[in-house]
């Protein structure tokens, strides 16, 4: 049968062809780097080329006759596999999937799809191409990252917080629902951050962002803007109240210390709260708010929040003005004293006198200093202020000297920033350079600096007291001092502040409270002056208690320095007479 044999010959010479073809594609295909695919149209593998092994790290012996859902991630196995919908879905077309690998490696990979056809045009499988795209992926991933996340925290930074607040707003205003900023600034970070190291401090900033996350609702965001400020913006509240709840809860998280490198860290913050819509239509302008909001509750002593009023800017605005206005202040010479007399209250005479401080503004003229020492304290200003207050005040004693007025306590408010182990030597170096006596200065210290570092304002104060200066502690009552606490401090005379003056004698309250204070002081040998008096029935009331000396408006008001030698010399006079 010559025409089998031919038959035989010519199926084998097509086998061979078929055969070199295949041998061909697929060295075809092991030359394109990118791994190719080829499955049926159930998914099982009918081809898989050195790409394929290089990637996925199966060889083609592995890999073929395998169904391709087991190159699949896990969580991706759920969807049901329907190869043909898949194609039409997204056949041609590129589209980013992830892949594991035989190491167990999941990787990001683009992949495009194309039907492979039988003879007759029937679709019967699919062809896969992929390439490793993770690099990519994960710069991409990078580059947001950093465009939109704190490195320290991991917490959005600014621009995402803008970008997300801005959307909820949104939102917001559409549900009628209210939103709040909480505008977060840590208490006493810094010295934490200089003296344990920035390692140190970022960790702390990491801990307190996470114990933030983990105080608020998952619909709640929490950003970090920088150093030691984050922020809280809550959008679906129905009433301003919820917001204080809230931060209260973001201040309590922070109660429990926090431990890092065997250092226990407390740390505290205070909070400033700004709400949407009734303080501003957008972040930029809630934030400011909610920043104002901040500055006033950092005020208070201890950790706290305050919600944002429109006084409050004002008064920002105000204090801001007073704070660059009080730097010419001081180079243009609009700060003068005034001097109120202090008065013997048995004998009536004048034994000392108050110097007070007054900022003659070029616009606004006498602005008292109950508006701007508290501003020069914040800002560091006072320490300035009360060196040139001493210096005024002791060129003025030394000129009443040479006038022939003998020694006349003058009083001189400290602030607790001018407190210093080198005040002593400062105040001794004034009196030499002006030529006066100590006898001729009184210091009023308040309660307050007493209660920090107390055994080096002891130590200083004790050295003046040696010098011979007279020490008052001015505003008593107002503070926390008790009777023990105030025998250790080397003090001459204590200054009942005029709140509890104002309601003698009619106030029973007021009544019993000048009269534990002079009680007090009496016990300790100590003088006592009252500060406030305005009229007589107090005059009296005082006096029957045993109050050594007054001061007040009953008297004098503060004066011109003029003026008040004027009042001394007709007040020595009188004396002569
Ligand atoms: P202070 O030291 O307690 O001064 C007494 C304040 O009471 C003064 O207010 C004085 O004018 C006021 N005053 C005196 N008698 C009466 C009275 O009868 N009735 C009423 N209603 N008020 C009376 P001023 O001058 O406004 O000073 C306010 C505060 O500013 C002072 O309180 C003091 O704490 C601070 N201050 C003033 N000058 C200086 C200064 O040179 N240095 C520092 N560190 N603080 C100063
Ligand atoms: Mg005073
Ligand atoms: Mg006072």
């Amino acid at each position: 049968m010559p025409d089998l044999a031919a038959e035989v010959a010519r199926l084998s010479r097509e086998l061979a062809q078929t055969e070199a073809r295949v041998q061909q594609q697929t060295q075809i295909l092991d030359q394109i780097h990118d791994s190719v695919i080829a499955m049926d149209l159930a998914g099982f593998i009918t081809q898989w080329n050195k790409g394929a092994e290089r990637l996925f790290g199966y060889t083609a012996q592995e890999a073929i006759g395998n169904n391709i859902l087991f190159l699949y991630v896990d969580e991706d196995q759920e969807v049901d596999l329907q190869l043909q919908d898949i194609f039409l879905e997204h056949g041609g077309r590129e589209m980013e999937v992830r892949r594991r690998k035989k190491s167990g490696e999941v990787f990001w990979a683009s992949l495009s799809l194309s039907l492979l056809r039988d003879d007759h045009g029937e679709p019967n499988g699919l062809i896969g191409y992929l390439s490793d795209i993770t690099e990519r992926k994960r710069s991409e991933e990078r580059i947001n990252y950093l465009a939109y996340y704190d490195a320290i925290t991991g917490l959005p930074n600014r621009s995402l917080m803008n970008i997300l607040i801005d959307q909820s707003l949104v939102e917001a205003k559409r549900g009628k629902q209210l939103g709040a900023l909480l505008f977060i600034d840590l208490n006493r970070f810094k010295p934490i951050n200089d003296t344990l190291g920035h390692e140190v401090g970022d960790r702390l900033l990491q801990q307190v962002g996470q114990r933030f996350r983990t105080a608020l609702r998952n619909a709640d965001m929490v950003a970090r803007l920088g150093g030691d400020e984050f922020v809280a913006a809550l959008f679906n509240i129905t009433k301003r109240e919820h917001a204080g709840n809230v931060a209260q809860k973001l201040l309590d998280a922070l109660d429990a210390p926090i431990l890092l490198d065997g250092h226990e860290l407390s740390i505290d913050a205070s909070i400033g709260i700004s709400i949407f819509p009734d303080d501003g239509p957008d972040s930029a302008t809630l934030l400011r708010y909610a920043d104002v909001a901040m500055y006033r509750a950092k005020q208070s002593p201890q950790k706290s929040y305050a919600f944002f009023s429109p006084e409050m800017n004002q008064m920002a605005v105000g204090r801001l003005n007073i704070e660059s206005g009080l730097r010419r202040a001081m180079e243009r010479g609009e700060l003068l004293l005034h001097y109120q007399a202090k008065v013997n209250i048995n004998t009536g005479r004048i034994i000392g006198a108050e110097a007070l401080v007054r900022w003659n503004h070029p616009e606004r003229g006498m602005v008292s200093p109950a508006e701007f020492i508290p501003i020069a304290e914040e800002t560091g200003l006072i320490v300035n202020i009360g060196e040139w207050v001493l210096e005024e005040a002791c060129s003025q004693a030394r000129t009443w000297e040479q006038k022939g007025v003998p020694p006349l306590k003058l009083a001189v408010n400290i602030s607790a920033r001018q407190i210093s182990p080198r005040l002593p030597h400062s105040i001794g170096a004034l009196l030499d350079r002006h030529g006066l006596t100590p006898d001729w200065l009184e210091l009023e210290l308040t309660e307050s600096m007493l209660m920090n570092n107390t055994d080096s304002v002891i130590g200083m104060m004790d050295e003046l007291n040696a010098m011979g200066i007279s020490l008052s502690l001015d505003d008593f009552g107002t503070g926390f001092s008790s009777l023990s606490y105030l025998k250790r401090f080397p003090i001459d005379t204590l200054k009942i502040d005029r709140s509890f003056v104002t309601g003698t004698p009619n106030d029973p309250d007021d009544c019993a409270i000048a009269g534990a204070i002079v009680g007090m002081a009496k016990q300790l040998r100590l003088n006592v002056i009252a500060e406030g008096v305005e009229n007589l029935d107090q005059l009296a009331f005082l006096k029957s208690l045993g109050c050594d000396e007054i001061q007040g408006f009953l008297f004098s008001r503060p004066l011109p320095a003029d003026q008040i030698i004027a009042m001394v010399n007709a007040d020595q006079r009188l004396g002569a007479d």
